[in-house]
């Protein structure tokens, strides 16, 4: 995959969850068959836009709510997955959909980005469904936001999954004093990045690629720079959109989540996921483990909280 890439986060109009976490505005909601059928059309709209560019793309699904329990979504990965010009496409999931589907995928360009959130399913559940991606070939990573009261149950989730796969600890920044300097060591004992997510990094007026090799597109084709900044940048479906394509620094304070300051030149992320920064796996995953001191400097950039 060459460096002109395109990066696209899609994020449709779905926003309904399965799930009833107490913090997300999605938990327990639903959509209307009349809405998943629209959410669906608006899907296979996109779906078919990239198989048509004939360009090199990376892609990552980034729903509100849940998506992978719908059919078309499913379908969706596998269809992009097999088109030669993707160089990935992964979806952010919270793996409690069938996985009878998981055969149809290309797993040398599909991956999954999961998440468990233990107050919603018990871990052995999680990791049943687990086995049944190793079973099938499937990439993943799995991730768990870094609540104190969940320690216990994030240090046995990494010792009960396959050392292959990347777990990675999301850091609760609502309260920019929540970890001790033991409790970060805890962490990255099982996730060496988490110093990098445990910051928000200034961003305004740096580099940052999004809106000129990143974007994020919705159901409409509106294509913005981010999830972040909300301004319009132009549509995909208009034929001279690659023009509104252009370097631009960064307009807000600070970016504080993967799916923004991966996209910032400095911190330097591609050092250490390369090609597997829209799936989250850092390369040479486990055989070798990202340098603390290098994930230092990478997080040095960025602001405590
Ligand atoms: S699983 Fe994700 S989308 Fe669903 S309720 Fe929890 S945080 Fe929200
Ligand atoms: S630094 Fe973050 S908020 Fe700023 S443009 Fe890039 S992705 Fe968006």
């Amino acid at each position: 995959m060459t460096d002109d890439a395109w990066t696209i986060l899609y994020r449709g109009p779905l926003s309904s969850c399965n799930y009833g976490c107490t913090y997300c505005p999605f938990a327990k909601t639903s959509n209307t068959r009349a809405e998943l059928a629209e959410d669906a059309a608006r899907l296979e709209r996109f779906v078919t836009w990239v198989q048509e560019i004939n360009r090199p793309v990376r892609l990552l699904f980034t729903p509100w709510g849940e998506a992978l329990v719908h059919r078309a979504y499913q379908q969706a990965l596998a269809t992009l997955s097999h088109t030669p010009h993707v160089g990935t496409v992964s979806i952010q999931t919270n793996l409690s959909c069938k996985l009878d589907w998981l055969h149809s995928c290309d797993w040398t360009r599909a991956a999954l980005w999961t998440t468990w959130h233990p107050t919603q399913t018990p871990r052995q559940k999680f990791l049943t469904q687990c086995e049944r991606l190793e079973a099938d070939g499937a990439r993943y990573s799995v991730g768990v936001v870094g609540m104190k009261e969940h320690f216990d149950e994030i240090e046995q989730l990494r010792q009960e999954l396959p050392p292959h796969v990347y777990l990675w600890v999301n850091a609760y920044k609502r309260d920019p004093a929540y970890y001790s300097e033991q409790e970060v060591r805890q962490l990255m004992d099982i996730d060496p990045v988490f110093p990098v997510n445990n910051r928000r990094h200034a961003s305004l007026g740096r580099a940052c690629r999004a809106g000129h090799t990143a974007f994020t597109v919705d159901g409409d084709g509106h294509a913005r720079r981010c999830h972040f900044i909300k301004d319009v940048i132009g549509n995909i479906y208009e034929p001279d959109f690659p023009n509104r394509l252009a370097p631009r620094p960064c307009g807000t304070a600070t970016c504080g989540c993967h799916i923004g300051y991966i996209h910032m030149e400095s911190p330097g992320l591609t050092q250490v996921f390369g090609d597997q920064t829209l799936e989250r796996i850092p390369l040479g995953w486990p055989h070798q483990r990202p340098d603390p001191a290098q994930i230092s400097a990478l997080a040095e950039g960025g602001v405590a909280g």
